[in-house]
């Protein structure tokens, strides 16, 4: 090796020391490193591609110092929030979209997009297994005050077949008269299952509206956005629904969701977050539109460096010798990285590192507690600006077998480097690895 290069090495080793990792842990991630380095192209590509599509559509809507201001009280005639809707729209390419900082959280938002758009009497289908446990008292599947059950929608679900592809018989049997809306989930969530490509989403859709035409099919797309050139709303579905927080914030965005559809749903959307009547005309911006604005033109290449973070843990805890979903090789249809770590004691040693390599908030220990609409108690790890926002690095998980924990996120790759070999470094000190 030669002298100036080990002496940088030196000086960039010195570095990782204070932040307290260690010497086997930064050589497991140097050779983990030189494995997957040719992925990262593959993630840059789609990052180019989507960073124009997120440009074009700014230009395109002709955004301006203006929208960057924000209004108060009713906030008629807000330039700024219309026209960022607009911009979600030509960037997902569907006739409307809703973009609020009134919109609390993902949960809040396709809890907005399913109450609009379900009567009493029609029924709601998941066809890929159980939605997302904050779903689960929103439909009613635990009881929930105002849950939809509440209101008289009833709930059908069809579970994934054992291999995670869709069990298309017991879907078309699913399907009947009162059948209003189609719920699907492309990331995993909380289990161990594979999340769904575009493409495999479209070929559901099809599959369905071949059933029945007019049925409503609304994706939940958290953590997906950016991860691919195109988007469910390209493949069929009526409504994609996120969080602010997650991957379209950027970063940046301090709260929000969006829905983006065709303007029947959409339109409902507003009557249901605002009033019957009201709708999309009030929804003062306050000082929020700046940092709505650039944080989705972030989004793609802090996706893009969240992806990688993914890549480079799957591969790190493989090499481990752990159960990671999904693998190191295979493409990426979120920014989620699922390990079985086998215990809760672990998931909290994980948990530990990825909270010591964080900005904010390092010196805590996180610990397992009950969180509102879980049903297990859950341990999180964010040290983040925006209070729990999940782009940035994090992770979390239920705790229950085969405990698994999710990480994501990270506002760089180089952050998330450092959070996963801290997280490495704490189940290493706490001998529950050799290296
Ligand atoms: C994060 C997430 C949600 C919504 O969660 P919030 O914490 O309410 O934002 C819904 N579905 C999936 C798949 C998610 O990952």
């Amino acid at each position: 090796m030669n002298k100036d290069y080990s002496k940088k090495n030196n000086i960039r080793r010195d570095i990782l020391f204070k932040l307290g990792l260690s010497d086997p842990v930064i050589d497991l991630g140097e050779k983990v490193l030189e494995e997957i380095k040719d992925k990262f192209e593959e993630i840059d590509a789609i990052a180019e591609y989507n960073q124009a599509k997120v440009l074009q559509a700014m230009q395109a809507n002709r955004v301006d110092a203006s929208c960057l201001t924000g209004t108060n009280g009713y906030g008629h005639d807000d330039i700024g929030r219309d026209t960022l809707e607009a911009v979600y729209a030509t960037t997902f390419k569907t006739e409307a979209a809703i973009v609020r900082p009134h919109i609390t959280c993902g949960t809040h938002a396709l809890a907005i997009a399913l109450s609009a758009n379900l009567l009493p009497g029609d029924e709601l289908l998941s066809p890929v297994g159980k939605p997302y446990d904050t779903l689960e008292e929103v439909i009613g599947i635990r009881e929930s005050a105002c849950s939809l059950k509440e209101y008289g929608v009833t709930y059908r679900q069809v579970d994934l077949l054992e291999d995670g592809s869709f069990d298309y018989e017991n879907i078309k049997k699913a399907i009947n008269d009162k059948t209003k809306l189609v719920t699907i989930q492309r990331s995993k969530g909380y289990q161990m299952r594979p999340s769904f490509s575009v493409k495999e989403i479209g070929e559901l859709i099809s599959f369905i509206k071949g059933i029945k035409p007019e049925v409503t099919v609304m994706v939940d797309n958290c953590y997906g956005e950016f991860t691919e050139i195109i988007e469910p709303s390209e493949v069929g579905a009526d409504m994609i629904v996120g969080s602010l927080i997650k991957n379209p914030g950027g970063g940046l965005a301090p709260t929000g969701g969006y829905i983006a559809g065709t303007k029947k749903c959409i339109d409902r959307c507003h009557y249901r977050l605002t009033a019957p009547g009201v709708g999309q005309d009030v929804g003062a911006s306050l000082h929020v539109m700046g940092n709505l604005y650039q944080g989705f033109f972030l989004s793609p290449t802090v996706v893009a460096g969240a992806v990688k973070g993914a890549v480079f843990a799957a591969k790190v805890y493989e090499t481990l010798g752990f159960n990671v979903l999904p693998g190191s090789s295979e493409i990426r249809h979120d920014i989620i990285q699922s390990i079985e770590l086998g215990s809760a004691e672990a998931m909290i040693a994980f948990c530990r590192g990825i909270q010591g390599a964080a900005p904010v908030d390092s010196y805590i220990a996180p610990e397992p507690c009950p969180i509102p609409g879980y049903p297990d108690e859950v341990i999180m790890a964010a040290g983040a600006f925006v209070q729990g926002s999940s782009i940035e690095l994090s992770a979390d998980g239920p705790i229950r077998p085969p405990y698994a924990i999710y990480f994501q996120g990270g506002l760089t790759w180089e952050h998330c480097k450092i959070g996963i070999l801290m997280s490495v470094q704490k189940l290493y000190e706490q001998n529950l690895i050799k290296l």
